[in-house]
């Protein structure tokens, strides 16, 4: 019997890659089990595979915990039965897909023109992650969840909520990160700072990408100035890179003309931002209380939003 394929989508997060591998041997418990019970019928399998190379924190946490990584596919043949896991839009899904024949979703995100010819097992919930409803799925039907597992699991809430700071985490997430996090025998925010710090590199980067990556010029009155924007869980990594940072800002403000240059280094954990600037920080001064000069930056509590709590005041000054 041909293997049954698990699938998530193109361009893999790591909900995609861990959400697959633990709904694949889910599947594959229940097949063992009813086979067990039916020893006639032949054993289905079901087998893992991703659309593109893994994010280094899903390699990690896989390594990690002695899971081999999905296999790497671009495209399916026609007839090919398979399950998306994490996504339903057609553009998202594996080349091929149209002559495939979709078996079931577990997915948490909007439905796009999703049709099919025969029923099928269609499981959504507007949580967080995939995996929150491939937990639910294993307690529903009983099947055991490793501490490994769980590591693997409880690492897609954590990405996908961005360590539940994400607007769209939800109690059910809540909830589940607790439960697996006691299974694993993890702090969930230890451990979901490792998974960010897997994509680190903030100690490496380029100085450009390090301050740039994410920065956007406002116009006030006659001037321009530029608001750049780090996010990170290892603010202490990306601060003692201060000097090299302060002197690209300075160097920006020169080229570009800019009335100033302030970088928010904004610490998702303990939500709030250090302000960092260069060139003339009165319009700062006047809105935040504080020059963006003194060393290590100027930690303003709460301050995570660069559109509404940045610029929308620094405009409106
Ligand atoms: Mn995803
Ligand atoms: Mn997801």
């Amino acid at each position: 019997m041909e293997p049954i394929l698990v699938v998530g989508h193109k361009n893999p997060d790591n909900d995609s890659i861990s959400s697959v591998v633990a709904y694949t041997a889910f599947k594959n418990a229940l097949a063992l089990r009813e086979h067990e019970a039916n020893p006639d019928t032949e054993l289905q399998e079901y087998k893992a595979v991703c659309l593109g190379p893994l994010p280094a924190e899903s390699a990690w946490v896989l390594e990690q915990n002695g899971f081999e990584a999905p296999c790497l596919i671009d495209h399916v043949e026609p007839g090919q039965k398979i399950i998306l896991v994490d996504h339903n839009e057609m553009q998202q899904a594996v080349d091929g897909i149209e002559e495939a024949e979709i078996l079931e979703v577990v997915d948490h995100h909007r439905i796009g023109s999703f049709s099919t010819s025969k029923p099928i097992q269609f499981i959504t919930m507007p949580w967080g992650c995939s995996a929150t409803i491939v937990t639910a799925l294993y307690r529903m039907y009983d099947v055991e969840i490793s501490q490994q597992m769980a590591a693997v699991l409880l690492s897609a809430i954590l990405t996908d909520t961005v360590i539940l700071k994400s607007p769209t985490a939800t109690e059910t997430d809540r909830a589940t990160i607790d439960y697996l996090a006691g299974i694993a025998g993890v702090d969930f925010r230890d451990f979901g700072v490792s998974l960010f710090d897997c994509r680190g590199g903030e100690d490496k980067m380029d100085i450009d990408t390090l301050v740039c990556a994410d920065s956007k010029e406002f116009p006030v009155g006659d001037d321009m100035i530029l608001i750049a924007q780090r996010e990170t869980v290892s603010p202490a990594k990306v601060l003692a890179r201060e000097e090299e940072m302060r002197a690209h800002l300075r160097s920006l403000v020169e080229k570009n003309n800019y009335q100033f240059a302030l970088l928010l280094v904004t610490d998702i954990m303990e939500e709030g931002s250090f302000f960092i600037v260069e060139g003339d920080d009165a319009l700062v001064q006047k809105v935040f209380g504080v020059t963006g000069k003194s060393k290590g930056g100027d930690w303003k509590a709460g301050v995570l939003s660069r559109k509404k709590q940045v610029a929308a005041p620094i405009l409106g000054a």
